[in-house]
C-alpha cells in the first residue's frame, strides 16, 4: 500500500513474513534534483514486490534516488542493498554501518559470543540456536553490503523542500538516527517512536547501558516541537510528546516488574525474563518462541543494567552465571 503523507512525501507499506511486526515503513521524499528513501524491508521477495509497485506507482528512478537508513535492523535495511545497485549513496551512522560490517565478518548477530552470553544469563544454548535458525531463513548472507557514507548528529539531508537534520537517538540500536524538519515539524522517527507497539530495547552484557541511552533520546526528542511523528511500523501520528510520556510510563512499569520480581529473591537473567508479563497474545514462556525468548531477556537485560546504573539492583557473579538482587538497603522487611 502506498500512502500519501504530504506533498512529495509518501509511505509505502512493506510486509514482513512477521507476526508481530506486519510491515515496516519506507518513506519516500521526492525532490525536483534527487529523492530519498528512508528505510527499505528486507532482502526478501514479498519486499522487493511492494517496493518495485511503490516505486512504479510514485514513477521514482532509482538512478537519481538515494537511502536514508534509521538503524541497522534486516526489516530497515537488507533490500537498500539492493536498491543502491546504480550507486545510489546509503546514509547511515557510522555506529550501525560498523556493526552491520563486524556481523558480515563474524556471521553472527552476537558476534560469537553466543556461549558467553548463554553461560551468563543462563539462557539454554539449544534454545538461542533454535533462535538464530529463525532469523537466518531472513538474512540473505549473499547480499554485498553497499558503501556506507556516514551521517553524524546534526547533519543536514536536504529533499525537496526538506530540510532534515540528523538526530542521534541511541536506545533501540546504538546508532540510531532520526530526521527532524524544524520548519514541517515533521519527525522521522525510525524504531525509535512507534504509535501503536513499544520499541523494543535490548541490552547485551558488553553494552553500558542501553535503556538509560534510550530514556535519554525520548527526553532529547522531547524537546522538539513536532507536528507529525512519521514511524517505522505501523501509521504516522501527531502527539508526539504523549507517546514518548507512554513510553517512558512503560520502561518504568518493566522497571518496578523487575523490583518487585526481585524482592522474592535474587535471580538469573533468563529466569527472571521467563516471569515477567509480555504481551505476546495469552502465550505462556514456555510456548514463546526461541526469538521472542531472546528478545525477552535483551529486554531485561536492558533494565537490570539501568536498575544497576541507579543503584537499584546489584549483580554478583555465581560461577560463570550472573545473579541479580536488590542492595541490602531496598530489600523489604
Ligand atoms: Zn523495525
Amino acid at each position: 500500500m502506498i500512502y500519501k503523507v504530504a506533498d512529495n512525501t509518501f509511505r509505502i507499506e512493506i510486509p514482513l513474513p512477521h507476526e508481530l511486526l506486519r510491515s515496516v515503513n519506507s518513506y519516500v521524499f521526492k525532490g525536483p534534483g534527487r529523492n530519498l528513501i528512508v528505510d527499505t524491508g528486507m532482502m526478501l521477495d514479498m519486499c522487493m514486490e511492494a517496493m518495485d509497485i511503490g516505486l512504479r506507482e510514485l514513477d521514482l528512478d532509482l538512478r537519481n534516488t538515494d537511502f536514508f537508513i534509521t538503524h541497522f535492523h534486516g526489516d530497515h535495511f537488507d533490500l537498500a542493498s539492493w536498491l543502491a545497485r546504480y550507486g545510489s549513496t546509503v546514509f547511515m551512522s557510522r555506529i550501525d554501518a560498523q556493526f552491520l560490517e563486524a556481523i558480515r565478518e563474524s556471521g553472527s548477530i552476537l558476534l560469537s559470543h553466543e556461549e558467553e552470553f548463554c553461560a551468563l544469563s543462563g539462557f539454554p544454548e539449544a534454545t538461542l540456536r533454535d533462535a538464530f535458525q529463525a532469523i537466518a531463513r531472513y538474512r540473505r548472507g549473499d547480499a554485498k553490503l553497499p558503501p556506507f557514507e556516514y551521517v553524524e548528529d546534526g547533519d543536514i539531508m536536504e529533499v525537496g523542500d526538506y530540510r532534515f537534520r540528523c538526530t542521534a537517538t541511541p536506545g533501540h540500536s546504538e546508532g540510531h538516527v532520526c530526521l527532524y524538519d524544524e520548519n514541517e515539524k515533521i519527525f522521522v522517527s525510525g524504531d525509535h517512536l512507534l504509535g501503536g507497539i513499544t520499541p523494543t530495547i535490548q541490552g547485551r552484557f558488553d553494552q553500558a547501558n542501553p535503556l538509560g541511552d534510550y530514556l535519554e533520546s525520548l527526553d532529547r526528542v522531547y524537546q522538539l516541537e513536532v507536528n507529525l511523528v512519521l514511524p517505522g511500523h505501523g501509521d504516522v501520528f501527531r502527539n508526539c510528546r504523549g507517546r514518548i510520556d507512554e513510553l517512558r510510563g512503560h520502561h518504568e512499569k518493566r522497571a518496578s516488574e523487575i523490583l518487585a520480581l526481585l524482592e522474592k529473591g535474587r535471580d538469573n537473567v533468563f529466569n527472571l525474563a521467563s516471569r515477567m508479563g509480555w504481551s505476546i497474545e495469552g502465550a505462556l514462556w514456555n510456548d514463546f518462541p526461541s526469538f521472542q525468548k531472546f528478545l525477552a531477556v535483551g529486554e531485561t537485560i536492558s533494565h537490570l543494567k539501568y536498575l544497576e546504573e541507579t543503584g537499584l539492583v546489584t549483580k554478583e557473579t555465581k560461577g560463570i552465571e550472573l545473579v541479580y538482587s536488590l542492595p541490602p538497603s531496598q530489600r523489604g522487611a
